[in-house]
């Protein structure tokens, strides 16, 4: 963990771009409610293809006009280098400094992959195309890329994402504590040198995340016998606070560079993951 501890911590909240004006009144709520706690950003999603792109960088803008730095995330599967250098322009055009670069996922059945197949493609273009303007982030996984063939073909894809330009990572959300610190010992011993920021899930509910983590290939471990709290949304709720706070407590003090709060658009369970950390 030597190489994290040299990193100010960077705490950061991530929204999705709700579909409907209902949704986007409830996220201003959130992010009014989050900006209290002075986070160093927020970032906002980006569906394949840019089929959100106009919606995440509405969230995006309204976010800094209300005080907050905000990040729009950019995915190049189902893009042509036209459409990415289009979006990047358009970030640019708006001041925006701060970029989380992804390859994403095309829905099943989806046609076209892009002209971009991996995310370090896509952080080269940056460079490419922008030079320095932005500050870049990438996704990496403790728990390994659910579609790469072994762990040290993934480290390698991940040392291509930061030989290619990134400035920090932050990583696919796990429960395993050790999972992130033998993480970070290999990409020490690979020479990666740069922040991964721990992707923090809170436990609200026990199908939507049994579902998510089935497709990002993040471990639910049995011991947390998360399926016996049944429809008990308030138990889970509290138990999954104490677990989450444990975790986070755990790697920040064995030197992680911050906490990245996946928030899914509410700010209930992590501002009090917030106030028992005493952040
Ligand atoms: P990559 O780094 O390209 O890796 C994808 C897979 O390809 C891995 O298995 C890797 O090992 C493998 N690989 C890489 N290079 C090669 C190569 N040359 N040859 C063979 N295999 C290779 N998705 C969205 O659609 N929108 C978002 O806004 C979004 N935000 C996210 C934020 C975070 C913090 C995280 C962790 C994930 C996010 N995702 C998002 C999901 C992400 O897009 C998926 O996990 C996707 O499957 C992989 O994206 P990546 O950028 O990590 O891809």
């Amino acid at each position: 963990m030597e190489s994290q501890k040299k990193y100010p911590p960077t705490f950061s909240f991530e929204f999705f771009p709700p579909k409907t004006p209902e949704g986007m009144e409830k996220l201003r709520a959130t992010w009014r409610q989050l900006i209290q706690l002075k986070p160093r950003f927020f970032s906002v999603t980006y569906g394949a293809g840019g089929s959100t792109r106009d919606r995440t960088l509405e969230a995006v803008l309204e976010i800094q006009k209300d005080g907050g730095n905000a990040a729009p995330h950019l995915s190049c599967v189902g893009s042509s280098r036209a459409d990415l250098a289009a979006t990047l322009e358009l970030y640019r055009s708006h001041g925006l400094r701060h970029v989380v670069a992804l390859r994403g996922d095309l829905p099943s059945g989806a046609a076209g992959a892009g002209e971009l197949r991996y995310a370090n493609e896509l952080v080269q273009f940056i460079r490419e195309t922008t030079g320095d303007h932005f500050h870049i982030e990438v996704a990496c996984y403790p728990e390994i890329h659910p579609q790469a063939r072994t762990a040290q073909d993934d480290l390698k894809a991940f040392k291509r994402k930061v030989d290619a330009g990134a400035n920090a990572a932050i990583t696919q959300y796990f429960f395993n504590a050790d999972a992130y610190l033998r993480f970070i010992d290999d990409c020490e011993a690979l020479g990666i040198d740069l922040p991964i920021v721990p992707g923090i899930m809170p436990i609200a509910n026990f199908s939507q995340l049994a579902r998510f983590s089935d497709a990002c290939g993040a471990e639910i471990p049995r011991w947390l016998r998360l399926q016996s709290y049944g429809d008990d949304l308030a138990s889970i709720r509290s138990f999954g606070l104490d677990v989450i706070t444990e975790l986070c407590d755990r790697l920040l003090s064995e030197g992680a560079p911050g906490l990245h709060f996946y928030t899914m658009n509410q700010a209930g369970l992590v501002s009090t993951i917030w106030q028992r950390l005493g952040l």
